[in-house]
């Protein structure tokens, strides 16, 4: 009975944006707008891999919507709403409480709805979301969809997470434990972009399944890369481990053709859009500096390395 309760306690809130059946059936209902491809993902944070066990449990709720909305945005979709599996070791109200406000202060900020899912006992504390979004028929933006010629850019700053989780307690910290998904900027990007991946694992990284997927190379000025003033005095191999292959920056990459850059900057948007580089026909991703050539190898976060 105990599940029942944790639900209508703290997963089961009344305000809903268009929803028509939300928690409590077997399923929910939606009605898909018309015209329109239904875009889903997951991803799963499992405590003390993910994020530590004395995590804010407020900042645990955030992430675990803002890293699926992020998915979402990449597809230059509209995030609708989210499933919740959670496996919870025991039940810890203040944990439950903060978990909760932290989910929905972001699906509030996103205007994304909580519709369902599934709470068990288990020994280790993990969250599995399922995000849902829409998006026009056949307006999606893929990683295959590169071309010989696009510029290669990024939206805010990369690296801020990475030095975050090396210097704990820092004012940065709340780019690691509150990512901003590009929401908005995202589903502007469907009219521009040709390919684009959000920023989980390192800029090197996920900018590498982008030419594998378009089978295209890129040459990226690492001169050019956004960084916050925090990270400005750092020695210049910290600063690159932190901003190639450092993860969890929740960013957007994304290519398009200098045409399109153009009619993309003369638009008003509140996210800081970088030019990084350039799709190249050469495979592999290179580096300039100072118009130089540069030797680097990063390598971004692997699960099972
Ligand atoms: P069933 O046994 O039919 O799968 P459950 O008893 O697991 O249903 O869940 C009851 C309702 O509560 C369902 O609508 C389900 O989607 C919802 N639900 C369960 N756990 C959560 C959760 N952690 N967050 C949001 N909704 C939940
Ligand atoms: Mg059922």
């Amino acid at each position: 009975m105990a599940e029942f309760s944790i639900i209508d306690t703290y997963f089961n809130r009344k305000n809903q944006y268009s929803v028509d059946l939300g928690v409590g059936d077997d399923s929910a209902l939606l009605t898909p707008p018309p015209q329109q491809q239904l875009v889903i993902c997951a991803d799963t944070l499992v405590a003390g891999r993910h994020f530590p066990l004395d995590t804010n449990p407020h900042a645990v709720g955030w992430k675990s919507v803002a890293v699926n909305l992020s998915d979402i945005a990449a597809m230059g979709a509209k995030p609708h709403s989210i499933l919740l599996a959670l496996s919870l070791p025991q039940i810890d109200h203040a944990w439950l409480k903060g978990f909760s406000q932290g989910l929905y202060d972001c699906c509030d900020q996103f205007g994304v709805s909580l519709i369902g899912g599934d709470t068990t006992q288990s020994p280790h504390l993990t969250i599995s979301v399922t995000a849902l979004g829409w998006i026009e028929q056949g307006k999606s933006v893929l990683r295959s969809g590169a071309k010989v010629g696009d510029y290669i850019c990024v939206s805010g700053t990369v690296g801020d997470a990475a030095f975050a989780l090396h210097h704990l307690g820092h004012l940065l910290q709340k780019r690691l434990d509150y990512p901003t998904p590009r929401c908005e900027l995202g589903n502007i990007l469907k009219n521009y972009a040709n390919s684009m991946i959000d920023i989980s694992d390192g800029l090197a990284q996920d900018l590498g399944h982008i030419l594998k997927a378009s089978n295209v190379g890129a040459i990226l000025d690492i001169d050019q890369l956004p960084i916050s003033p925090e990270l400005e005095n750092l020695e210049q191999n910290k600063l690159l481990q932190y901003t190639l292959a450092g993860g969890d920056d929740y960013e957007l990459c994304f290519t398009l053709s200098p045409e399109k850059y153009e009619a993309l900057k003369s638009n008003k948007i509140d996210t800081p859009i970088t030019k990084i580089g350039k799709i190249t026909q050469e495979l592999g991703l290179h580096f300039t500096q100072n118009n130089q050539l540069q030797l680097l190898e990063f390598n971004g976060y692997q699960h099972f390395a």
